[in-house]
């Protein structure tokens, strides 16, 4: 008897996988991985963790090994309290352990949240461009996607913003801020008025009154320029308001895999019954748990990485393109910058690769995006701009 290979094509098993349609032909999301000297393209912090800070993880992480003969703890209140005690700090704003929920990266933070308030027959709405990952936790949870516009210059106009949410009604609205690929942070009267229009909202199949939820991306908030607020001053008038923040960005520990966001008790309860038994690694809440100790030698860069960023626009707002005309950045509260318009986008972005400086071919046609990198990076970066710019003009 011969017992057909998984990998024998002609083996007389269906060759077709009963794939659900939406996912026909997609690819996986992520921007290439390359290895070149100078990584610009995921808004990663350049500055590895200090070495006390490696010591306290690999001490905590330690602890926890001893026992991962079990489950770690569902509810991980600890790690809670430590995110709590760090948004206090931050920003200002008190919540409790109990108002802050956290996985492994905002981008499942959000996932259940959609998984929590969208699904089939219901509408999830953004407004574009903004964060490509949106569209697929609407895919991946059933339910419909909608955008709608930001002006051109990436702010979003709280008329437009209000109109599509009357129009569209949505039962999960989110609004990056710092938005990306943009940069663009929102004021906090417009995240207000999108709040009125989102309680106002009808959900299909949702108790009477129960109105949108409001998910404001915060993956960047640290980066904001001094004055720009952030949604987490909203919380306590709010219930239906969800702030996500990420330890990947500012934290400086995009490896780590922890995001987290805060919200009224409800909201986060209701997001406890759709996560998988045990999401959080007992390895991942001590490591994160260590980091927030050294808070301070984490985001000891942040102030330096907003300092490089205005200079970094500064410099590109002084070079022209290929065509001769002055180069255009978008206004930026993050930690990178995205500017352009280049005829011929992809030709700029192969150019610094063969340079050996990736940054991302994301965002509107004609744009590009770089991070914010140590000063000898955007040195790099910008003599290899240079000399591409000179390249394609000749
Ligand atoms: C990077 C980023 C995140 C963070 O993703 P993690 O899963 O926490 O690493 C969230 N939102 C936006 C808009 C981002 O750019």
């Amino acid at each position: 008897m011969t017992i057909p290979s998984t990998q024998d094509p002609t083996s007389a098993r269906p060759a077709a996988l009963p794939l659900r349609p939406e996912l026909a032909g997609e690819e996986p999301y992520g921007a290439p991985q390359l290895d070149v000297p100078v990584l610009l393209n995921v808004n990663e912090n350049p500055y590895a963790p200090a070495e006390d800070v490696v010591a306290t993880i690999a001490a905590d992480v330690a602890e926890a090994a001893r026992g991962l003969n079990r489950y770690p703890d569902r509810d991980f209140l600890p790690l809670r309290a430590a995110l709590a005690d760090y948004l206090a700090r931050e920003s200002g704003v008190r919540v409790a352990p109990e108002q802050v929920w956290a996985a492994n990266g905002s981008n499942e933070v959000m996932l259940h949240l959609l998984q929590a308030f969208g699904g089939p027959g219901r509408t999830a709405l953004s407004f574009a461009p903004t964060y490509s990952m949106y569209p697929e936790y609407a895919r991946d949870t059933h339910t419909r996607w909608v955008t709608g516009r930001r002006a051109e210059d990436f702010t979003l106009d709280p008329e437009h913003a209000v109109a599509t949410i009357e129009a569209e009604q949505p039962s999960v609205v989110l609004l990056a801020s710092p938005n990306n690929p943009t940069g663009t942070a929102l004021p906090a009267a417009t995240v207000e008025a999108v709040l009125e229009a989102a309680s106002r909202v009808r959900v299909p199949d949702a108790p009477d009154g129960a109105g949108a939820v409001v998910v404001v991306d915060e993956a960047y908030a640290e980066f904001r320029r001094t004055g720009t607020p952030s949604a987490l001053e909203l919380l306590d008038r709010y219930p239906h308001l969800a702030v996500t923040r990420t330890m990947s960005k500012a934290f400086a520990a995009a490896g780590l895999r922890l995001g987290y966001l805060a919200g009224a008790r409800p909201l986060v309860d209701a997001l406890r019954v759709v996560r998988l038994p045990y999401h959080l690694s007992a390895v991942t809440q001590a490591a994160a748990g260590a980091a927030l100790k050294h808070t301070e030698s984490l985001l000891a860069q942040v102030d330096a990485l907003r300092a490089e960023r205005d200079a970094a626009v500064a410099w590109l707002r002084a070079q022209r393109g290929p065509d001769g005309a002055p180069l255009v950045v978008a206004e930026t509260d993050s930690n990178f910058a995205l500017f352009g318009t280049f005829p011929d986008r992809h030709a700029v972005w192969q150019g610094l690769l063969d340079r050996g400086v990736l940054i991302r071919e994301v965002g509107p046609d004609g744009w590009l995006r770089v991070s914010i990198g140590t000063p000898q990076e955007m040195e790099r970066f910008r003599t290899a701009l240079t000399e591409v710019i000179e390249e394609l003009s000749s």
